[in-house]
């Protein structure tokens, strides 16, 4: 049995005066429709396609069933119009969800019309699951406007279908539930307002429906709240084993197929075995076909449960981030040279003085000079080890302290070796370097 929990809510907004949307959770039912036209129209409109979807379905809770009372909704609609001048305008989107019987199994049933959304949040990801049927994403599914154009196109509260015209059809699409599956129901005033990755964070961070639905429509309003919001979040909290039943079948049917270099399927391997797997299951997979190169309907790509798309990736990058931090700590430890003393001899050395964790300095190239020869000052410097950012800093190191100590002590050659120098030489400090 598919146990489900959810909240609804609906808001005004900051803008408008009424609240044209309407939305509706029973039972199994599911629906947001926003209204419009006209002052009282819209109210109308979309009350009167929930009311006719509500009687109409519940005389039968099947896929066919939520297609037919769709329609049934749309024909209240036109009817209440018919003859009333002042109401003659108006319409409604509907975008329902229910929970129907599919030959003993159950599914959900997502039928569209209008550009109200429902997205389905399955392993941390958003997808939208219904196309806006306005202008501007119609043309950008023929290819005529690019995905961003569309969304900034000003034509987008022109619809191309709602409630209200005699003959428009219903998108209409099934779904298996997983547990762990998060639907939402909105209409424009919320995905006007918020983006997709913000809607995505909310569901994803906030366990409780009801507080997502409200962090929602608050999060609208803060950005504007220029329309009417609502918003249906819908929990699937048992799915009667689906997912472990479906996670078993795959590693039952496709034992070699996970002998990838990774050890585990690519996402396209088990889309497609998902889909065969589903075949028998389904005979509608969606009502209306998906092209060649779009990604399976999500109902059917359905990820196994116990090793998911999330572990891989989490396990992948801890590795990257274990060994790139080894790659840093080798980089710093074994990157640079510092000069030293070995056995009474000036030594250049790889590494860091001291060593770096497992990494231990090793010897460059030894030298003939001897601590001996040297100014107190440098054997102090050459016992702590003196950095140098590479070899050929270090062998000019080397060459300036071998001049020094020929000359008897005296001034090195950079203004570090000066500093040192006077420093050495006096037994009080007296004046700064000079130049
Ligand atoms: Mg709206």
């Amino acid at each position: 049995m598919t146990t489900l929990r959810w909240a609804a809510a609906t808001d005004v907004g900051r803008r408008r005066r009424n609240n044209q949307d309407k939305v509706l959770a029973v039972d199994t039912l599911f629906a947001v429709a926003d209204g419009m036209g006209g002052h009282a129209g819209g109210e109308i409109a979309a009350v009167t396609a929930v009311e006719a979807l509500k009687a109409s379905f519940s005389r039968d809770p099947s896929m066919d069933a939520l297609e037919r009372a769709v329609r049934d909704a749309n024909r209240a609609v036109c009817d209440r119009a018919e003859g009333q001048p002042d109401l003659r305008n108006m319409g409604t989107t509907i975008t329902a969800v229910a929970l129907v019987d599919d030959r003993g199994d159950q599914l959900f049933a997502v039928a569209n019309v209008g550009d109200s959304r429902a997205y389905l949040l399955r392993d941390g990801e958003l997808t939208q699951l219904t196309d806006d049927h306005s202008v501007p994403q119609e043309l950008f599914r023929a290819g005529q406007l690019s995905e961003a154009e569309a969304a900034n196109d000003p034509r987008r509260n022109q619809l191309t279908r709602v409630l209200g015209m005699p003959d428009a059809e219903p998108d209409m699409q099934s779904l298996l539930p997983y547990r762990g599956d998060r639907l939402l129901l909105c209409s424009d005033g919320l995905y006007n307002e918020v983006d997709d990755g913000e809607i995505a964070s909310v569901l994803r961070r906030v366990a409780d429906p009801e507080e997502a639905a409200r962090r929602l429509i608050e999060m609208a309003n803060e950005r504007g709240g220029n329309d009417n919001i609502s918003v249906v979040v819908l929990d699937v909290v048992d799915d009667d084993d689906r997912a472990g039943a479906a996670s078993a079948a795959l590693a039952h049917e496709s034992p070699t197929s996970r002998g990838t270099t990774t050890g585990l399927m690519s996402a396209q391997e088990r889309n497609a075995q998902l889909r065969s797997l589903a075949r028998d299951r389904e005979e509608q997979p969606a009502h209306r076909p998906a092209p060649a190169d779009e990604p399976a309907p999500p109902g059917l790509a359905m990820p196994p449960r116990r090793v998911t798309v999330r572990v891989v990736a989490f396990v992948t990058v801890l590795v990257l981030v274990v060994a790139g931090g080894v790659a840093a700590v080798a980089w710093y430890a074994r990157g640079s040279y510092f000069v030293g003393l070995h056995e009474g001899r000036v030594t250049i050395y790889k590494g860091r003085p001291g060593g770096l964790l497992w990494f231990d300095p090793t010897v460059e190239e030894t030298t003939p000079i001897t601590s001996a020869s040297l100014l107190p000052a440098r054997v102090d410097d050459l016992e702590a080890g003196k950095p140098e950012p590479s070899l050929a800093e270090a062998r000019r190191y080397v060459e300036r302290i071998q001049e020094e100590a020929a000359r008897g002590g005296g001034s090195g050659g950079d203004a570090e070796a000066t500093t040192s120098t006077t420093a050495a030489t006096t037994t009080t400090p007296t004046s700064p370097p000079q130049p």
